[in-house]
């Protein structure tokens, strides 16, 4: 059983496909998979590129454009193979996701074609959402594989892990920024509570996206419950760390930074920052560019 059991819906579920694909920890498998899977796409430039070879290999036979509900689509063909069609309104960057995404739909097909499901147990109707986030799950895995990761240095001269590799990472690997963070800093064992990222935008900060690494697997908020930096907020002046730019450096951060990452019920979800009550700072990381900031929130 794998150490993120308990943020599965199905536990039956991911049993069950662990049999059939005779493993313990489906996880690691499916890392495993991805990161074989990318070694037939990679080009020199470093990313991952949706090669013929790798789409042979998951039996898809084209990838194109199409009025699709959502962001893409996998069917089967007549000769049992698949075709993915996607939502032509998407930034590359989400497209190269999405179709990962899907090209991770295949790993849960019966083998032969057809898009019968491995286990009985799949839900038949709808999307599954324990499958759902498998597949998001190997689309990160295989737009930035485990083995590049390894190469990268996370972590400064000052043992600090290194915000400036959000950045670097999701331009050189193409890739969405919160992907990048989930793949670099929200793993297991990793010291945040939370992951943030604002931007200045006609002269006000305000927050893009918020990582939250103890439900890095997939965030799964219940009906009614927000976490408040889910959603974008704007950030008042006295809540920005004064550091200089261009590295991270350890400081000490507004205590409302925490507040944000608690599920709260969604209409208290929406209250202001600057409504909120001052209270203890705590120790951070932050990483301030020219109009981007990336604050790790300690555990
Ligand atoms: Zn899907």
């Amino acid at each position: 059983m794998s150490s993120n059991f308990h943020a599965y819906t199905n536990r039956y579920l991911i049993d069950d496909l662990e049999n059939r694909l005779g493993t313990n920890d489906l996880l690691a498998w499916l890392d495993n998979e991805a990161d074989e899977l990318a070694s037939e796409g990679r080009i020199p430039l470093g990313f991952v590129h949706f090669s013929k070879s790798l789409l042979q290999k998951r039996k898809i036979k084209r990838i194109c454009e199409a009025e699709v509900i959502g962001k893409a689509c996998i069917r089967p063909t007549e000769d049992e193979h698949y075709e993915i069609t996607y939502n032509p309104v998407l930034s590359h960057h989400a497209l190269r996701l999405a179709i990962a995404h899907e090209i991770g739909h295949t790993y849960w097909f019966q083998p032969g074609g057809g898009a019968k499901p491995l286990s009985p147990l799949q839900r038949r109707l709808g999307r599954d959402p324990d499958i759902e986030c498998l597949c998001n799950r190997f689309a990160e895995s295989l737009l930035l594989p485990l083995r590049e990761i390894k190469s990268l240095e996370l972590k400064n001269q000052e043992g600090l892990p290194r915000l400036e590799l959000i950045p670097e990472v999701t331009n050189k690997y193409k890739l969405e920024e919160r992907a990048v963070v989930r793949k670099l800093f929200a793993r297991k064992g990793s010291p945040f509570a939370g992951i943030i990222s604002m931007k200045l935008t006609t002269q006000m900060w305000t927050t893009r996206w918020c990582i939250i690494p103890k439900r890095a697997y997939e965030l799964r908020t219940p009906t009614g419950f927000r976490i408040p930096l889910c959603g974008k907020k704007t950030v008042p002046l006295e809540m920005l760390p004064e550091i200089p730019k261009g590295q991270t450096v350890a400081t000490i951060l507004d205590g409302r930074w925490w507040d944000g990452l608690k599920q709260v019920p969604a209409n208290i979800a929406k209250t202001p920052f600057d409504r909120l009550s001052r209270h203890n700072s705590r120790p951070g990381l932050a990483l301030r560019l020219s109009n981007v900031i990336y604050l790790g929130l300690l555990a």
